[in-house]
């Protein structure tokens, strides 16, 4: 665990403006610096609405702040005639050091399946940026007590024609639906359970290095108040956070849970 940089990033899903974009942002380099937020200790991450970008890329450039930004999601193709789409390429131009794709909103409400997660995967990696691949099971699948079995398979799914060395510098997000946005966390146990299979399911398809590597994020409900709890598990190396990202201090306190 030592040798992984844990990793927090905040998913603003579709909130925010550009300029409003701009302001969270100041304010929580403000907040970092206030904390003496050692980035080098926790890399941090927003993920804004795709129209936030450039101010954020100019924003993060001109100040040269330390937060690194990625994007909520990517296109399959490579650009062309494909309306509405938003290629690797431009993301990659705008600085983009991450891309999220597979969140369960998207997998819920496009119909995204893990082929096509896959496909948007090795468009990013392609690109030069890093996927963070999302996966989890919902509250019936919970309830079945199959949650491993289902984050597994979607795992396998979403990393299908990988190489192991692209696994090693891969983030997996393990968000339980049900805990997404709810209020509901998932206890310190329930993240280190799923997030250890994760770790070894990539263990045996891709080797020890490959699983070492790999940073396995969770994602649901944190906040400044839980963080440490699931920080202190040997296979958590972050936090995916929506809601408490859209707060600077918030957000701040996740990032400097240490
Ligand atoms: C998410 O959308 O990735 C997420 C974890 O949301 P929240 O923190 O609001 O549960």
């Amino acid at each position: 665990k030592n040798s992984r940089v844990p990793l927090m990033a905040g998913n603003w899903k579709s909130n925010l403006n550009h300029l409003e974009a701009v302001h969270l942002v100041q304010k929580l380099a403000l907040t970092l610096a206030d904390k003496k937020h050692d980035f080098g200790k926790v890399e941090v991450v927003v993920v804004p609405p795709f129209t936030d970008l450039r101010s954020v890329q100019t924003l993060v450039d001109g100040d040269r702040l330390q937060i690194r930004y990625g994007a909520q999601d990517v296109s399959e193709h490579d650009g062309g005639a494909y309306t509405g789409e938003i290629a690797a390429s431009m993301l990659a131009k705008l600085g983009c050091s991450y891309v999220v794709v597979g969140h369960s909103e998207r997998r819920e409400y496009h119909h995204e399946d893990d082929a096509l997660v896959n496909a948007k995967a090795h468009k990013a990696l392609a690109a030069g940026m890093t996927p963070i691949v999302c996966v989890g099971e919902g509250l019936e699948i919970r309830k079945e007590g199959r949650h491993v079995e289902h984050t597994l398979a979607q795992l396998d799914g979403s990393l299908a024609e990988f190489t192991a060395e692209q696994v090693a510098g891969l983030v997996i997000a393990y968000e339980p639906v049900w805990a997404i946005g709810t209020g509901e966390v998932a206890t310190p146990e329930d993240a280190q359970e799923v997030c250890a299979a994760i770790r070894a399911r990539i263990g045996e398809v891709h080797g020890a290095d490959a699983a070492d590597g790999v940073r396995v994020l969770y994602g649901g409900s944190v906040k400044a108040s839980n963080v440490a709890g699931i920080m202190q598990k040997a296979d958590v190396d972050g936090a995916l956070v929506g809601g408490a990202s859209l707060q600077a201090d918030e957000f701040g306190g996740i990032c400097r849970f240490y």
